[in-house]
């Protein structure tokens, strides 16, 4: 595999924008995904489909992203990429509501990494482990795993992964009650964006916003969160209008209900475009509280009604999106265990369900490759032509079927080399391998035929030999055929052996 210097830097600024900004994301990936294919990296060929499926997760088609990953973690060998793929699915899952699952996925998505890998990849899967660990946590915020991220962070020097850590772990600290934390945090993210000339997305400023409110601070809130509003870059779908909530929070909180209604519609407009229920539903709510504020209690009555009613929405499609995932799951397995079906019957003889031709000879070829003793034996039907002339060539496919089930019963390997012959590989030196023929013309011969066809009679003749150390595949059958043949002319219904 050849890896250029290019391709590799292409991939990880791919993966330190998908922070920053989507348009434009996926033709790059795509570029990507053409050039490391042209030069056989195929590597980077599935990590440029990973960030297509990422970029998938974040643009509210989770079903699609995780559907995406999981093939490839069925698919690929190749560490890194399973890591990856690891880290993507636990993204999807996480945004489909399953933490408990997305959890699972964090964890070997940063164990598979090692040392030398790139830092940009290490860096984003360890940002998606902290908050994993932290959203799953009951109880105190764990500060450890953001600290690590942290350190990663600065240690690669993208702002965009410093900033989309920071911003998670004073998200965790403000909805786990640290409030003293998550301010600390914020004034990092604002000087750490200041610095780097890298203007907070609308996910980081709802977060400072939130908590600058929280802290008293609102008019600081209000700039904040009106600047991203107004500026930002588009990422994941639902970061505008989840900053609008705040914004309309800051606005009722300071008086102004009638300037929150309208930014809440102006949420409920964007809601509704990108099919966001999650959002539409908490600025339902949020509307009851402002008719309530203004003593309108009827229609705040009907906005509560209505949230309930979105937020069942919401679950449902929730769970209609978890269903699509594992329904997805299901379709990858499908296609592996297919796979294996039609692998196998590739070598499956159609009529008898014996090992073809093509399998025998590799069978033959492994076998002389191990050096082991074995016997070779060729079986031909007698007088099979007269069977078919006299009753029906139906009843002569019947006829080599029960036999075929007379083969199998014995053991070895069992193949049909063609027409009424066929091949016995078996695991034996000559003594025993001529035993097993002599049971298979005797059980032929015995077999109740008549209730086949009234009046069928069945015989077989069987050549055999045992492989020598300087026999190929051709050598050997062809001596078997000898003896068959020797068979034959001696009467038929016998077995002629010999090394
Ligand atoms: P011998 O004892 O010398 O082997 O005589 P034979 O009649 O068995 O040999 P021959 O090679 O003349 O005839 C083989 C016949 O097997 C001819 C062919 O139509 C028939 N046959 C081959 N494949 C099939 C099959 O799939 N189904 C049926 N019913 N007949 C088949
Ligand atoms: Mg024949
Ligand atoms: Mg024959």
């Amino acid at each position: 595999m050849q890896v250029r210097p290019a391709v590799a830097a292409a991939f990880e600024s791919l993966i330190a924008d998908i922070y920053v900004r989507h348009d434009g994301l996926a033709g790059r990936a795509r570029e990507l995904i053409r050039q490391a294919t042209a030069d056989g990296d195929q590597r980077h060929a599935d990590l440029g489909r990973l960030v297509l499926a990422e970029l998938d997760n974040r643009g509210g088609r989770v079903a699609d992203g995780v559907r995406q990953a999981r093939e490839l973690l069925t698919s690929s060998e190749d560490r890194v990429v399973l890591a990856h793929a690891h880290a993507v699915v636990a993204g999807g899952l996480w945004r489909a509501g399953d933490n408990a699952e997305a959890v699972r996925h964090a964890y070997p998505a940063n164990r598979m990494l090692e040392d030398g890998d790139p830092l940009t990849l290490r860096v984003d899967h360890a940002i998606i482990l902290a908050l994993q660990v932290n959203d799953q946590r009951i109880g105190g915020i764990s500060h450890g795993e953001f600290e690590a991220a942290q350190q990663l962070a600065d240690a690669c020097g993208r702002p965009a992964l410093m900033l989309a850590n920071l911003n998670n772990w004073a998200w965790c600290s403000y909805t786990h009650g640290d409030l003293d934390s998550a301010s600390a945090l914020v004034g990092r993210m604002r000087a750490h964006s200041e610095q780097a000339g890298e203007p907070l997305n609308a996910s980081c400023a709802d977060t400072v916003a939130r908590i600058l409110l929280e802290t008293g601070r609102p008019r600081e809130a209000t700039l904040v969160i009106e600047e991203a509003i107004a500026r930002a870059a588009p990422t994941d779908s639902d970061a505008i209008p989840a900053a609008l909530i705040t914004l309309a929070d800051i606005q009722r909180r300071d008086g102004n209900v009638g300037t929150a209604m309208q930014t809440l519609a102006r949420c409920r407009e964007i809601a509704e475009r990108d099919r966001l229920p999650d959002v539409d539903a908490l600025a339902l709510r949020m509307l009851a509280g402002c008719h309530a504020e203004l003593g309108d209690f009827q229609a705040a009555y009907q906005e509560m009604v209505d949230f309930h009613e979105a937020w069942t929405v919401r679950r449902s499609e929730q769970s209609e999106v978890m269903a699509r995932v594992a329904h997805a799951q299901y379709a990858v397995d499908e296609a592996h265990r297919n796979t294996e079906l039609f692998r196998e019957m590739a070598e499956r003889d159609a009529l008898t369900g014996l090992w073809n031709r093509r399998r025998s000879d590799a069978q033959l070829a492994a076998v002389l490759a191990a050096g082991r003793p074995a016997g070779v034996a060729l079986l031909d039907l007698d007088h099979f032509k007269l069977i078919n002339d006299t009753w029906t060539h139906a009843v002569g496919d019947v006829v080599l079927c029960r036999v075929a089930d007379i083969l199998r019963s014995l053991g070895g390997h069992a193949g049909r080399h063609g027409g009424e012959e066929f091949i016995l590989v078996l695991d034996a030196a000559l003594p025993d391998a001529a035993a097993t023929c002599e049971a298979a013309r005797a059980a032929v011969a015995a077999y109740d035929w008549e209730a086949v066809a009234p009046g069928l009679r069945v015989t077989t003749s069987i050549g055999l030999t045992s492989l020598r150390p300087d026999d190929d595949v051709h050598s050997v059958v062809r001596r078997a055929d000898e003896h068959l043949y020797a068979a034959k002319r001696a009467g038929r219904d016998r077995v002629v052996s010999g090394p």
